[in-house]
């Protein structure tokens, strides 16, 4: 190679690096500022202060931050009670900044990671500052925790009404609860149709159809944990991750495999 020759390979080889570190900078500060996710893993550099661990609170938030971990231990051990151990611990941001929010991708709801490690990161805002709501999503992150762990993955291996189902078991707002359940379903003569809300179809059509879909996945799965116990529950979703199928492991009730 001649010494012309070795000049424009260098100039090529750093004109790519450069290029490499420009978007390699790009795309760090891209998912950190401007996905949710990135965001909500990174709030302590947006401006949040952490008011014990794992609880972030917005430093301009007005609200009554005394209260905050009260409620939150409170829903810590409705979380506890249902499962009998709880194996997840999620980082809980609260704000009520309209901006924020909008970075955070939502005021009451949980993203979850399963990249190395399995990380929730619950969003929440004053009005859903409330044991109901922090039960609900506390409840999440423990099931995808528990279909999660030790596994990469990037879809959910659970169809959306069984996630929202076990969810809303700590979740107590009568707008869920067995009385809209006979309503909804007009006395039990209204047959749900389940596949047709195995994925993001579920959060889609009017505040009544989505009502309706929080409210049969609850009763569901309510049923079936009557039918089965918490421990089916606990072993169905270790089966989950260990690469079963949803359908016959929801379908393959204990009394069957005996
Ligand atoms: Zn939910």
């Amino acid at each position: 190679m001649s010494k012309r020759e070795r000049k424009k390979y260098k100039g090529i080889k750093w004109c790519f690096l450069t290029l490499s570190l420009v978007l390699i900078v790009t795309a760090f500060v891209y998912f950190f500022w401007y996905t949710p996710v990135g965001y909500r893993m990174s709030v302590m550099f947006h401006g949040f202060r952490e008011l014990s661990p794992n609880i972030y609170v917005d430093k301009n938030y007005e609200g009554d931050t005394d209260a905050i971990p009260t409620i939150i231990n409170e829903a810590k051990e409705r979380n506890f009670e249902f499962w009998g151990e709880v194996k997840s611990n999620p980082v809980i941001i609260i704000s009520d900044d309209e901006e924020k929010i909008a970075r955070l991708g939502g005021n009451h709801n949980a993203y979850t990671i399963a990249v190395f490690a399995v990380r929730t990161y619950i969003s929440l805002s004053s009005n859903w500052l409330n044991v109901d709501v922090i039960a609900h999503e506390l409840t999440h992150a423990e099931t995808h925790y528990r279909i999660f762990h030790g596994v990469i993955s990037f879809d959910r291996p659970i169809p959306v009404w069984f996630d929202e189902g076990i969810a809303l078991q700590n979740d107590k707002r009568e707008r869920y609860g067995d009385t809209a359940w006979i309503y909804a379903t007009d006395y039990t003569r209204k047959k749900v149709d389940f596949d047709a809300i195995t994925g993001e179809e579920f959060y889609k059509g009017d505040e009544k159809e989505i009502l309706y879909n929080y409210i049969v996945s609850r009763y569901e799965v309510k049923k079936w944990i009557i039918e089965n116990g918490i421990e089916a529950l606990k072993a169905l979703l270790e089966g989950i991750r260990r690469g079963g199928d949803f359908y016959s492991l929801y379908n393959q009730s204990k009394n069957t495999e005996t």
